[in-house]
């Protein structure tokens, strides 16, 4: 069994905790949170034992049953995954290093904090036996898992992507814009180069839109292929691939909104929609490709980290981890 502990229990980390509780070769030792609040009262109910990562006294008179501190799940782990704000993680590098475990950031910190940034189709190999690791962002998994495919199988010569994003996660009441879209100031925004953390010879730009939504990001994606093809043979190639699903107007699917609908008909815990929605209405033009995908920023990433985990704790088998983690979470059903 692989121990595991998750430090920072918001939007990633409660979620990566329960794909862990939900794997036969992990065993979740412990979460570590900094407050009491609603989420570590429901984790609690949940039998996952807490650990208090600031003030000691900052669950005091709470009522909720604290197992120690950071550095007592430290101790106990093989790897922690740290799911804290961004910035955060890269302070408590020094931590994880003193106390010899293994370490998974997420895509807020930076490439340099391990120098393998990790998606589980693109470069798994690269994961094995590693000592620390970054699961990239959730747009640039969900570029990583569409244009990674295409890669492998038709050479790709230039990515241009437009990236609609959430303008927060359904519980952040105090972000924004509620009534605007928001142009990110950078051209190319930063997501191209964070593909390229992962596939570094990507020829990729991006540019990056905020939008009044929570559901889910949008890209409008257009790739030069080396060589030309059809739509049919895009929609098999994209078939071979679990973590993409395939959604249709025809299905009058026309939105983020039918997206996570389908989501919670799915039944998964939080709603969640792991996969990449890929409309199959595409434009194939001999090597001109453009179509449309849609990403749940809070669950894609879930996976992956497993997936890391596994790679980094040992497994050298690729198929074998994505195919485990799948059966575990209901993925491409
Ligand atoms: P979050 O704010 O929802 O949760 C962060 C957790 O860390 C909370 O439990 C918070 O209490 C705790 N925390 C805050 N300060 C801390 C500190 N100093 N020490 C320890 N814990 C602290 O954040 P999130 O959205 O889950 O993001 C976590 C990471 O995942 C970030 O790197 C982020 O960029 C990345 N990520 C987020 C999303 C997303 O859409 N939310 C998607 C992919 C990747």
């Amino acid at each position: 069994m692989i121990r595991v502990g998750v430090n920072g229990y918001g939007v990633i980390g409660e979620r990566v905790a329960h794909a862990v509780a939900k794997q036969d070769d992990m065993q979740l030792v412990g979460i570590a949170k900094q407050h009491s609040d609603y989420k570590a009262r429901l984790a609690e109910k949940r039998g996952f034992s807490i650990y208090s990562s600031g003030d000691q006294k900052a669950f005091e008179g709470s009522g909720i049953t604290v197992a120690g501190t950071l550095h007592d799940l430290l101790v106990k782990v093989d790897i922690i995954v740290d799911a804290t704000p961004e910035g955060i993680g890269a302070k408590n590098k020094a931590l994880y290093e003193k106390a010899g475990v293994k370490a998974i950031w997420e895509g807020g910190e930076g490439h340099s904090i391990s120098d393998l940034s990790f998606n589980a189709y693109a470069n798994y190999n690269s994961a094995v036996g590693a000592r620390y690791a970054r699961v990239v962002s959730c747009n640039t998994t969900g570029l990583l898992r569409t244009l990674f495919p295409l890669h492998k199988e038709f050479g790709i010569a230039s990515v241009s992507a437009v990236l609609v994003r959430r303008g927060a996660d359904p519980s952040e009441t105090s972000k924004g814009p509620i009534n605007a879209l928001e142009l990110d100031k950078h051209l190319p925004s930063h997501h191209g180069a964070d593909v390229r953390t992962v596939i570094p010879e990507l020829n990729i730009s991006t540019a990056a839109i905020k939008a009044s939504t929570t559901l889910m990001h949008l890209h409008s994606v257009s790739v030069e292929l080396k060589k030309s093809t059809t739509a049919a043979e895009v929609l098999e190639l994209y078939k071979k691939y679990r973590r993409i699903t395939m959604v249709s107007f025809k299905d009058s699917v026309s939105s983020t909104a039918q997206v996570m609908d389908m989501a919670r008909e799915l039944g998964r815990g939080y709603g969640d929609m792991y996969e990449i929605a890929v409309w199959k209405e595409m434009l194939v033009e001999g090597n001109r490709l453009q179509y449309f995908q849609a990403v749940h920023q809070e669950s894609d990433v879930v996976p992956e980290n497993i997936d890391a985990i596994r790679a980094m704790c040992g497994e050298a088998d690729q198929q074998k981890s994505i195919d485990k983690t799948d059966k575990s979470l209901n993925i491409g059903v």
